[in-house]
């Protein structure tokens, strides 16, 4: 056969040239024939669309098809011709079929029928070949594009904050350690602590809960910047939300106040959003179908409604007379849980939420005090579903006061003497926020759980893969 080049199937029925030969490569979901004809369904990743090949079984011969089990991997030329059955607009009449790999059906994991998302995680390593995650990476893909395009077309700059860091003031987490100190033998100091001077980087360093306090010097040089990068967290929290190591994009902009803020979180999450339902159009009608039959329509409700803005002090007064019983007690002070936001935006709003000016005992050091002396202009962006999807605050620029907070709070600022400089040398207002990346690709995906939504997901005990 003359030598063509592959075509990916995504193109294929992009093009439909019906009658032209093709190349396509692919592995096999599943092969079903008799002694006349098989029927080949192969998907190459490109689309969740398989293209169907039809096999001649007198021209290969009965014992060639053997070998084609589901999980094969197959290469096949052949002409495309509109289908004539249903459920697809072109196939391939093959004219060669070549074996790239084979999989054995006694062991390949990935048979036909439907799995649980708890055994597809145990095989994370063969799991982007279902229809499912094939669909949500191709998602989650599709999002961290839009970001990037986002924010280069409003001007932001893309600032690369560390991974490793040696300030352990930001309190958002309990963090992993980074040494290269020998755990069975470590070096002591005269007075029995860790002699971290012998250490790598002679200090002791941590993985990084969050690129903002760096980000914020970029913003006060660059105007604005955001972050697109791994953060980590040790916290021993198994809950469908969070995850020891995710993404997290974090916009941070001079002369922006908290409203400006809220305004780009909401014109941000809407584009996305709608990104998704633009460029991801199949992948998320294949979600709605089999998944959650409310997805397109949520995502729809997101787009075209304001979100509701209101004062964490506004919030607890709802909650509290609502007379809903929560797992925990809601009262002025406490850390708002997930089922108090998801009240919030489900029960009493039906709307995506926007609280703001919390207390200043639950949030970091660094948000902008308000004048009553007890709240800060922090914010965070509820979601259906999920709960907090972003977390943000105008920061404190003035120097005296950032100082006055670190002194109640007992911290020790040493290790971020430069972030405090900032607030001396030229300082201005600005403000920021984190949108977890993988909670936006859970809401986008509709899926229940954020292990399913990142290809090795890393949670307390399980680091496989
Ligand atoms: P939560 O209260 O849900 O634990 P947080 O307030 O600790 O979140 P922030 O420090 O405000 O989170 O981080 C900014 C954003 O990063 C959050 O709004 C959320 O979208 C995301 N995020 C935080 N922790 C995790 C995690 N462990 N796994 C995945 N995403 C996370
Ligand atoms: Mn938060």
């Amino acid at each position: 056969m003359e030598s063509i080049r592959r075509t990916k199937i995504v193109d294929i029925f992009k093009q439909l040239e019906f009658g032209s030969k093709v190349d396509v490569k692919g592995w096999v979901r599943t092969i079903r024939g008799n002694k006349y004809v098989n029927f080949i369904h192969l998907n190459d990743g490109s689309t969740i669309h398989n293209l169907q090949i039809v096999a001649d079984a007198e021209k290969f011969g009965e014992e060639f098809f053997k070998p084609i089990s589901t999980g094969a991997c197959i290469h096949v030329q052949g002409k495309l011709v509109e289908s004539q059955g249903k459920g697809q607009k072109a196939e391939i009449q093959a004219e060669s079929i070549e074996v790239y790999g084979t999989a054995d059906p006694v062991t390949y994991p990935l048979q036909k029928k439907g799995h649980s998302m708890e055994f597809l995680r145990e095989i994370a390593y063969l799991r982007p070949r279902t229809n499912t995650f094939g669909a949500i990476y191709r998602i989650r893909h599709h999002m961290a594009y839009a970001i990037h395009k986002y924010f280069n077309d409003r001007g932001f700059f893309y600032f690369h904050t560390p991974i490793i860091t040696a300030s352990d003031a930001e309190g958002a987490g309990s963090m992993f350690q980074v040494t290269t100190l020998d755990l069975n033998n470590v070096p002591r100091t005269e007075d029995g602590q860790v002699n971290y001077s012998e250490d790598f980087f002679g200090s002791p360093t941590n993985l990084t809960v969050s690129g903002q306090l760096e980000g914020e010097l970029g913003a006060m040089a660059l105007g604005a910047i955001y972050t697109f990068g791994p953060t980590f967290r040790a916290e021993n929290s198994n809950t469908p939300r969070h995850l020891a190591e995710f993404w997290m994009i974090e916009p941070e902009v001079a002369f922006y106040d908290i409203h400006d803020n809220m305004d780009l979180a909401e014109d941000f999450l809407k584009y996305l959003i709608r990104y998704a339902l633009e460029h991801c159009k199949d992948d998320i009608e294949f979600l709605n179908e089999m998944f959650d039959k409310e997805l397109i329509e949520r995502l729809k409700f997101v787009i075209e409604n304001d979100f509701v803005r209101l004062t964490y002090t506004e919030g607890v007064d709802i909650l509290e007379k609502s007379g809903h019983k929560f797992e925990f007690p809601v009262y002025w002070g406490a850390d708002l849980q997930s089922e108090h936001e998801r009240y919030l935006v489900e029960k009493h709003f039906k709307r995506p939420v926007i609280l703001t000016d919390y207390p200043k005992e639950i949030k970091s050091f660094y948000m902008k005090q308000n004048k009553d002396g007890k709240t800060v202009r922090g914010m965070d962006v509820l979601f259906p579903k999920i709960g907090e999807i972003i977390g943000g605050s105008e920061r404190e620029a003035d120097y005296d006061k950032l100082v006055q907070r670190t002194k109640e709070l007992e911290m020790n600022t040493d290790p971020i003497w430069w972030y405090m400089e900032t607030r001396k040398f030229g300082t201005a207002p600005h403000a920021g926020f984190g949108l977890g990346f993988e909670r936006l690709v859970l809401f986008v995906t509709g899926m229940a759980n954020i292990r399913d939504v990142i290809p090795f997901p890393r949670t307390p005990n399980n680091a496989e893969f």
